[in-house]
């Protein structure tokens, strides 16, 4: 009897795992001081006080039962009083749904807002995630690039006169992983006006917001319409293994992200909800958690880009990150970092090129450099070996 080979779904043929993704494999090497992961710091992690809220929570044997997919009821409640704050109006329980962190919502934002071949605007450089989300829907996707203050609302308006009409325009709009940078408090708002002139959604999506080094973010671009659709999670604060994440969107959307949770995964995880409502609800703890990694990634950030600056001058641009986890830089004299990083393993050192975020543009000589889990010192001699990695 001849065998049949069963396939798998068309819509697979266009997803690929890059070859820069399987180089990166190398950088888990002991030898390799790694500024490619873009997580968080483990050791700022709350470890004890997860562990408390973990007994104190196990008391209570309905967080060992499956919860409502739209989530925990406490946790919805804080997560609704932390964003009507945040966003400047009251937020009802019905406009917050709890998920698999952010990531799965976007992936059933994806489902809810989007017919295959509809148009998705994302930034240029784009978050990875959000870019596999896009395409795994069969979207049209076109990118807009961003410069120091985020994305270019100019090249958004030239599309949408030149006709483009998008479902969503996907935005990292505070500390922009990978590009560093945030969105203008200006373009925030004509952003949100044009949503709502040109009947689109926005996709807030705002996982670093609360990592500001010197000052708060502007306000959210969700504060200034209800089409924006705001997206956050707690792994950036606390820890991504709780898989926290929330979206903050009109209730009708809600109730349509609900239906797909269900088939996705009946409902989130109960215990690691109650766990991050005690965690979020003990505010002068968190006050106090939150500052210190600020303050931490704060002095890296500082350290690796005056280190950048000390040892390549004009050959390399670099943002300044006033929150967040990540620094953009860029080689002026044409230097490819994709080619390079071969070179760079070899000296001991890792980072992202460009082009595995890139969109339209090819970002070939630029590079993402991750701060979050080295100390001072280790960023230095990082650079150090990029250097000598680099050296023409
Ligand atoms: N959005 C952005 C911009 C991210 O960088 C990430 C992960 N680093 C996520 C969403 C997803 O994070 P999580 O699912 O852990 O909330």
């Amino acid at each position: 009897m001849s065998l049949t080979i069963p396939a798998l779904a068309n819509k697979l043929a266009g997803l690929q795992s890059s070859a820069i993704r399987d180089l990166l494999k190398l950088t888990t090497r002991d030898d390799v001081i790694s500024l490619a992961g873009g997580l968080p710091d483990g050791a700022l992690m709350p470890r004890d006080r997860i562990a408390l809220a973990a007994e104190t929570a196990l008391r209570d044997p309905a967080v060992l039962q499956y919860t409502e997919s739209s989530g925990w009821p406490a946790l919805r409640e804080v997560i609704a009083a932390r964003a009507s704050a945040e966003i400047g109006r009251t937020v009802a329980v019905a406009e917050v749904f709890i998920t698999h962190g952010s990531q799965q919502a976007l992936s059933l934002l994806a489902e809810v807002l989007l017919d295959p071949g509809a148009l998705v605007i994302v930034e240029d450089p784009a978050y990875i995630g959000a870019l596999q989300v896009f395409r795994a829907a069969g979207a049209r996707i076109v990118a807009v690039p961003l410069d120091s203050e985020g994305m270019r609302l100019d090249i958004l308006e030239d599309l949408l006169a030149a006709g483009e009409r998008p479902a969503v325009v996907h935005t990292v709009a505070t500390f922009h992983n990978p590009g560093g940078v945030t969105l203008a408090s200006e373009r925030r708002r004509r952003l949100a006006k044009l949503a709502e002139e040109y009947g689109f959604w926005v996709i807030e999506d705002d996982p670093y917001g609360e990592l500001w080094f010197d000052q708060p973010a502007p306000a959210p671009v969700a504060s200034y319409s209800p089409q924006v659709i705001r997206l956050s999670s707690v792994s950036k604060i606390l820890s991504p293994a709780l898989r926290v994440g929330w979206l903050i969107a009109p209730e009708r959307v809600c109730r349509a992200v609900e239906l797909l949770k269900q088939g996705a995964d009946l409902c989130g995880s109960s215990l690691t909800q109650q766990i991050t409502a005690d965690l979020l609800t003990d505010t002068p703890w968190l006050a106090a958690h939150i500052d210190s990694i600020r303050a931490t990634y704060g002095t890296r950030a500082r350290a690796l880009t005056t280190a950048l600056r000390a040892t390549f001058a004009d050959r390399l641009h670099c943002t300044d990150p006033t929150g967040g986890m990540f620094i953009w830089a860029e080689f002026t004299d044409d230097t490819n970092t994709s080619t390079l990083l071969t070179t760079a393993l070899n000296a001991g050192v890792a980072y992202v090129p460009g082009a595995a975020f890139a969109v339209t543009n090819t970002a070939d000589s630029s590079l993402r450099l991750c701060f979050t889990t080295s100390d001072e010192d280790t960023l230095t001699d990082a650079v150090t070996r990029l250097a000598e990695a680099s050296r023409v």
